[in-house]
């Protein structure tokens, strides 16, 4: 099989590691990429939300399948012209990946579909905003219905604040805003794969959004992640895909937008009941990199099933008998302005340790300056090229060991300036 990746991130780097150890997988594409994808697989110079140069790309690779990761190409149609050239796809139609791409729309289909949610309340102007905040009152949250990179919802007890981001993202051309309930309780993310019509569930992972240890500072893409989850009740999964992922992959096919790749269920364990925080269309970074690490079944034939309408023909999923902690390394300053082009070493070290991988997001290589005979005859520099730098993922027998082997392959990472945080999947491992 030939496969095409869409995306740079450590999530795609995870995919592309599950889809290299498939024997099934005979060559391996990626766009753009990153340094690490690269060395698993011939990267291509095209940019992820060209729809028609990614299809053109699949097209003269010959590719058997094209697995688009990133939600920013499937809202923007890539999935629909890789489609339109005949190529099977592992994505959502744009019109599907609205359950990602506009909060109000996803709350619709919910509310069709009668899945429990926090309850919602649409506001498009100052006024209606203020009017919203009040009906709910405190904590409130707060999100821009659009895309946002993460950063579009606030929570907090802090009304100006809430209010603050609501005119902010009003202030957008076209700008919505979704006030809810708030939900307490524990979080779990949980990918469900869909061919349209069946579901198959892969196994609850919990991330960490927020910047600092303890659940302080701000939000972020995500910090770290593990899997499996000690404490989630028994049948939470299948609670999840019977009132939840098939409910709502019947009303996307009902309204003639069937859902094809991985449905992304943010759940909150409240006290009044499990509760659906966010819909994503594409798999979450960095949980991807810790359910990966878990399954035993090859990756390819998975997503070739869920790309063909063939899932309901698939045997069940194996996995292992093992945990998978991810810790993120972060660039100075993220999850604000961000420091470029400082120098990444211990990399290798970190995979030399028993259980360690280690999975690149903002990464690049610096090429020595030409005419420098001595820099010409040393390798490239690896340096940091974005906020997420890198996740260093740990496996072992349970979640305490799997969590030492990835802070000890943190701590081989010398990234100047760099942050992480030392909390991962520590209360759930019992420390
Ligand atoms: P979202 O982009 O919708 O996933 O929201 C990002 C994060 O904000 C979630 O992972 C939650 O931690 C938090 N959040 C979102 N919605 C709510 C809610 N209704 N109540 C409490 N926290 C929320």
């Amino acid at each position: 099989m030939k496969i095409l990746v869409i995306g740079t991130g450590a999530r795609e780097h995870a995919l592309v590691r599950a889809l290299a150890a498939d024997p099934q997988v005979t060559d391996l594409h990626a766009a753009p990429g990153n340094p690490g994808i690269g060395a698993l697989a011939q990267l291509h110079a095209v940019d992820p939300v060209d729809g028609d140069a990614v299809a053109a790309l699949a097209t003269s690779l010959a590719a058997d399948l094209v697995v688009v990761g990133p939600e920013a190409p499937l809202v923007a149609g890539v999935a629909d012209a890789v489609r339109a050239a005949g190529i099977p796809v592992f994505g959502p139609s744009a019109a599907a990946a609205r359950l990602e791409g506009s909060k109000a729309f996803a709350k619709e289909v919910m509310a069709a579909a009668g899945v429990p949610t926090a309850e919602p309340r649409v506001v498009t102007n100052a006024d209606e905003a203020a009017a919203g905040l009040d009906a709910f009152g405190a904590p409130y949250v707060v999100k821009d219905d659009g895309l946002a990179a993460g950063k579009g919802v606030v929570v907090t007890s802090d009304r100006d604040e809430a209010l603050a981001h609501a005119l902010a993202c009003l202030d957008k051309p076209d700008g919505r805003v979704v006030i809810e309930d708030y939900l307490d309780g524990p979080e779990v993310s949980l990918f469900v794969l869909s061919d349209g019509s069946t579901v198959v569930p892969l196994v609850p992972a919990q991330d960490f959004k927020r910047a600092l240890d303890g659940d302080e500072g701000p939000n972020t893409g995500g910090m770290g992640a593990y899997s499996p989850l000690p404490w989630a009740p028994e049948g939470l999964v299948e609670e999840v895909v019977a009132t939840v992922a098939q409910p709502t992959i019947d009303e996307m096919r009902r309204r003639g937008t069937p859902f094809v790749g991985v449905l992304y269920v943010g759940l909150a364990l409240t006290s009044r009941g499990t509760r659906v925080v966010e819909f994503n269309a594409r798999f979450g970074d960095p949980e991807t990199q810790v359910v990966l690490a878990r399954l035993a079944t090859p990756l390819a034939g998975v997503l070739m099933a869920a790309a063909t309408g063939a899932l309901d023909t698939l045997p069940p999923l194996q996995w292992r008998d093992e945990a998978a902690v991810t810790v993120v390394v972060a660039s100075h300053g993220y999850p604000g302005t961000v420091r470029a082009g400082d120098p990444i070493s211990g990399v290798q070290d970190a995979e030399a340790i028993d259980g360690v991988h280690v999975l690149h997001a903002g990464t690049a290589l610096r090429q020595a300056p030409a005419g420098d005979d001595d820099a010409a005859l040393r390798e490239a520099q690896l340096v940091a090229a974005g906020g997420r730098v890198l996740t260093v993922v740990g496996v072992g027998a349970d979640l305490a060991a799997a969590r030492e082997a990835a802070y000890a392959g943190v701590e081989q990472i010398d990234l100047p300036g760099s942050h992480h945080r030392t909390d991962i999947a520590r209360a759930a491992a019992g420390q």
